[in-house]
């Protein structure tokens, strides 16, 4: 009897489907992050404070700016299971944009990361879809209007991306490189809100909701520490965090490969 019961004990500990794996696999806990370009010391940072989470979501932007793009490609790739969507900038580095819509910084260092980068960083970044819709969220780097290039910075593009968002309750946006939360809740107008450190977005099913968790890489909104974001799917909960990375080194790099003197320096100031 007590060989029985032990047995069963035993077939449960190792059945899949036995209630604590089942519900470890409804769960999850994602690592956001967004807007790399090519900033291997602040990816490594990072990567390293998400080593703990179940999978990456990366929102595009992997190069661009920065001076180690295949690099970044190579960590990212590393990630197991991750969902990556492309961004403007990993397009036009592999000549799938017209560069002229960007400003003269961004084309150098476009035109710059377009020769540095090897076939096979080409051909994975060619290999990224635009968006991913999960059951939780859906994911792209600019907006559910248009998924690689507009920006979601105010009440009225965040208005048509809600629309397009139809009965689902989360879009994950990058592209602006500052933290920020839309809210929409029904009959109500759109409420928007700066993300700062330590900021926790409660997600729920009765509104719906635009996060953006800022830029690993290139920070625009006057804190130059890498940020990123923790999404717990059974807490409900988006925790925003910052960290500080050796922005120095970046930059030497910066230097020896002449990049522009402004994209140099925003990097100490985050803008
Ligand atoms: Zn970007």
């Amino acid at each position: 009897f007590i060989s029985l019961i032990s047995l069963i004990g035993l077939i449960r500990g190792n059945n899949p489907f036995s209630k604590g794996k089942f519900i470890k696999e409804i769960f999850m806990k994602y690592g956001i992050i967004s807007d790399i370009h090519s900033n291997l010391e602040a990816l490594k940072v990072v990567l390293e404070e998400l080593k703990d989470v179940d999978k990456i979501i990366c929102l595009g932007d992997i190069v661009g700016y920065g001076p180690l793009p295949n690099e970044c490609i190579a960590e990212i790739r590393k990630l197991r299971e991750a969902k990556i969507v492309v961004g403007n900038h990993d397009l036009a580095s592999i000549g799938w944009k017209d560069i002229s819509w960007f400003n003269e910084y961004a084309q150098r260092a476009i035109i710059w990361t377009m020769d540095a980068l090897t076939d096979e960083s080409r051909k994975y970044l060619f290999s990224l879809p635009e968006i991913i819709e999960k059951k939780d969220f859906v994911m792209v780097h600019g907006s559910l209007n248009d998924y690689t290039d507009e920006y979601i910075t105010g009440l009225k593009k965040a208005s048509k991306s809600f629309k397009l968002l139809e009965e689902r309750n989360l879009l994950l946006v990058g592209h602006t490189h500052s933290p920020r939360l839309f809210l929409k809740k029904k009959h109500q107008p759109i409420y928007s809100i700066k993300l700062m450190d330590k900021d926790i977005v409660k997600i729920s099913d009765e509104s719906q909701f635009i996060v953006n968790v800022g830029a690993v890489g290139q920070p625009r909104d006057k804190d130059p520490r890498a940020s990123f974001g923790i999404f717990d799917t059974e807490a409900q909960e988006i925790k925003i965090c910052r960290v500080p990375y050796d922005i120095k080194k970046t930059q030497e790099l910066m230097r020896n490969g002449n990049f522009s003197k402004l994209l140099i320096e925003r990097l100490v100031y985050g803008y």
